[in-house]
């Protein structure tokens, strides 16, 4: 088998074959030396591990910068080499990626603060360097991988971390493949029978429905062809494991209600190749009803695209097809990654507008956090859970947690409108203030200058912890209004 180091090497020729090599044996030499006598607790030398963690890099064709980065990621915080001597040898721009990995640093685990330090230090390698956060899950990537050579405590406690603060990280900021690749790996650590469990149903599945699946993708290539479609490529996707167990729980294990077991997912030129193939498969196939979704008009809040829609194949059975873009397909796998793609035209380093809109709510995360640690469970469910976008009548998008309601939605915009709010109109209709909000809901709060504060009430069924903290603040000073409006005057 080849080494480490060979392996890296070739994996960058595939993709950018004038790289600066001399700069990359100059890293890895660096790294050689620096991490000399360290061993990783399989035994084998530590040097290895950034060798693993830089390649993972190189096949997501990031920059050389951050493939370089990877392979000293370790060494300011495990070596005698420090940060100002990597600068110097390397550059500013390697510098600040490997001093970003370095302040996210070991994470440890410690109970419900954990989340706390987790996020803190995830917010301050953000601001420093967005992109050694990428290093950051690339070298998680391969602790995972190497995991069963630790004692079976730690992988728990590493595995279940990962699930818990880096899956959620990652789906955030869109970069999909790198959530599936630690998903899957942590998975059979933390659920180890429901992991066993899943594969076989995967396998099994797989082996009936891979032939049929092959017959449906030709019958659809010839129909796309014959109707003037270029398409790019076309293959068939199993589901990740992790993704498909937590399908399950949510259709009570009942595997016949998944439909995107081995979803076949298309990818065309341009946007309107995307509609029309929609239109070929739809008269070849009758789809489904309530399953066709246009996340291309609509894109789901971290930026997801695509046609999404489940007909009724060949002899009636089911199979999703997901239909895209070249670009979209790349932001799905690599969302906040993909900026970083090494191209030979070199593109602006500028983060797209929904990344940095998530980093500024890291930021305020970050500062509710430091505030008080007493509504961390509120915080953490709210930043995690799955999110919806919801639209102003101005047409603006608002971000909120699943089953978000009006309510929330008021407090999002303003505190005053979440405090005078008095009712809420949904794409038009009268709605109560308790209802749940779903994606592209038109919202329109209805105040009324006259309102005193929110109700106390409203926290019985708001899901933000925005609201949830200015309603009770308001109930707190209403009672100690109260109470000095009782108290005889001095
Ligand atoms: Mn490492």
């Amino acid at each position: 088998m080849a080494s480490e180091y060979d392996q890296l090497i070739s994996t960058i020729k595939a993709y950018h074959k004038d790289a600066d090599f001399s700069l990359v044996e100059k890293a890895h030499k660096l790294a050689v030396d620096a991490h000399k006598g360290q061993r990783r607790m399989s035994g084998e030398p530590y040097v290895n591990h950034p060798l693993r963690t830089a390649i993972t890099l190189a096949e997501m064709e990031l920059q050389l910068p951050i493939v370089i980065a990877g392979i000293l990621h370790d060494v300011p915080e495990d070596t005698d080499v420090t940060l100002e001597t990597i600068t110097k040898e390397f550059g500013h721009d390697v510098g600040s990626i490997v001093e970003g990995v370095t302040k996210v640093g070991k994470v440890k685990y410690r109970g419900v603060s954990r989340y706390v330090e987790n996020m803190r230090r995830f917010f301050i390698a953000m601001a420093a360097d967005a992109r050694s956060l990428i290093v950051k899950f690339a070298d998680r990537i391969d602790n995972l991988r190497t995991l069963e050579s630790l004692p079976p405590k730690k992988q728990y406690r590493i595995a279940l971390e990962s699930l818990e603060i880096f899956s959620p990280v990652a789906s955030r900021l869109g970069m999909g493949e790198m959530k599936g690749t630690i998903e899957d790996l942590a998975f059979q650590y933390v659920y180890p029978k429901r992991y066993d469990y899943v594969k076989k149903i995967v396998q099994q599945r797989y082996e009936a429905k891979n032939e049929y699946i092959n017959t449906v993708m030709k019958i659809a290539q010839k129909e796309l062809k014959r109707s003037g479609i270029q398409m790019t490529s076309m293959v068939g996707r199993l589901k990740h494991l992790y993704s498909l167990h937590r399908k399950l729980e949510k259709y009570d294990r009942d595997i016949t209600k998944i439909y995107d077991l081995i979803a076949i997912r298309v990818i065309v030129p341009d946007v309107a190749q995307c509609y029309s193939t929609l239109g070929v498969l739809h008269n070849l196939w009758k789809p489904l009803k309530g399953r066709i979704k246009d996340y291309i008009s609509q894109p789901k809040p971290n930026g997801y695209q695509s046609l999404h829609t489940t007909v009724f194949a060949i002899g009636g059975e089911i199979v999703e097809f997901q239909i895209r873009t070249e670009e979209m397909h790349e932001a799905a796998e690599y969302g906040l990654a993909a900026h970083w793609h090494y191209s030979e035209h070199e593109k602006t380093s500028k983060i797209p507008e929904r990344h940095k809109r998530w980093i500024d709510e890291l930021a305020r995360v970050h500062k509710e956090m430091v505030k008080g640690l007493k509504d961390i469970e509120s915080i953490k469910l709210d930043f995690f859970q799955s999110r919806i976008f919801v639209i102003t009548p101005k047409g603006d998008v608002i971000d909120l947690p699943e089953d978000a309601t009006p309510v929330d939605f008021a407090y999002a915009i303003h505190t005053d409108i979440g405090n005078k709010c008095s009712g809420a109109r949904v794409n038009s209709e009268i709605t109560r203030l308790d209802t749940p909000l779903k994606s592209g809901d038109v919202v329109e709060v209805i105040t009324d200058k006259n309102r005193k504060g929110p109700s106390p009430d409203w926290i019985n069924f708001v899901k933000t912890s925005i609201a949830k903290s200015r309603i009770r603040t308001h109930a707190k000073k209403s009672i100690s209004d109260w109470i000095k409006g009782v108290l005889p005057k001095k």
